[in-house]
């Protein structure tokens, strides 16, 4: 089992926002995105951002990348061909949930079967208001979604240590569980060989974690409830507690937007 990470962009905001406490400081986040093999299988995590999000795109593209002022010049299946990774060898695409910079490319893999929670899929097929609102790009998504999903609750749950997760393609190596708040339908993965738990865009950075507040404002713009926000880091933690005594090992929390993904490719 071997896991990488790539980020095909990234967007600047100020750390003060991350961490109340921290000075004024213009950072990045990348967009990454992590191909994961397993047992010959070929995963990709993730598509990271889309070019096409900002040339010709609509209205609400354009300005969801002015906003968060976005850069990215190529799509995730170059980034991949850079490094050696034939894009149309991916057999599956877990999306952790349908942002722009997690979904972006995800139309350069015809092939792939889609996994995602029931909640993102619904999504998908909600009313034009409701993908909009929750930054679901008509031009970045397939016209026959509903034919490339599996959803996560397909599979079957499994508890351990009291935590239920779901057995994605029953493989027990990689656990998906809900990480509410932040997004519709946001997963979390655990990945049990390699020690990690994936959990995206729950936190920023991973002082969150362990204290360190995030703005009342970027909980209020970046959460789509805001008050989950507390409970989903309380949760992340039990977890982690839970798994690293089952495991007898530590754990790693990986976070999306972590500044180490800057360096792409970034092995484990
Ligand atoms: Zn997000």
């Amino acid at each position: 089992m071997k896991l990488t990470a790539f980020n095909n962009g990234y967007c600047t905001a100020d750390k003060k926002y991350i961490n109340k406490k921290s000075e004024s400081r213009i950072i990045k986040f990348p967009a990454t995105f992590f191909y994961l093999e397993i047992s010959g299988i070929k995963i990709l995590i993730d598509t990271g951002y889309s070019v096409s999000l900002f040339r010709n795109a609509g209205i609400a593209a354009r300005l969801y990348s002015f906003v968060t002022r976005v850069k990215c010049d190529k799509d995730a299946d170059e980034v991949l061909m850079e490094n050696n990774i034939n894009p149309d060898e991916i057999q599956y695409i877990i999306i952790s949930h349908f942002h722009p910079d997690h979904y972006g490319s995800l139309k350069k893999f015809p092939e792939a079967v889609i996994i995602c929670s029931r909640e993102a899929a619904e999504l998908l097929y909600s009313g034009k208001m409701s993908r909009i609102r929750n930054l679901v790009f008509e031009r970045l998504i397939f016209k026959d979604m509903e034919k490339r999903i599996i959803k996560m609750e397909d599979f079957p749950e499994i508890k351990i240590s009291e935590n239920d997760f779901f057995n994605i393609l029953n493989l027990n190596e990689i656990y998906g569980f809900y990480l509410e708040g932040h997004a519709k339908g946001q997963i979390g993965l655990y990945l049990k060989s390699l020690n990690k738990l994936m959990i995206f865009d729950a936190v920023w950075s991973k002082e969150n974690l362990y204290g360190a507040e995030p703005r009342k404002i970027l909980k209020k713009i970046a959460f789509a409830d805001e008050k989950k926000y507390e409970s989903t880091v309380k949760k992340i933690k039990e977890i982690l507690y839970d798994l690293e005594n089952t495991a007898h090992a530590d754990i790693e929390p990986v976070i999306t937007h972590d500044e180490k993904f800057l360096r792409s490719p970034y092995e484990f």
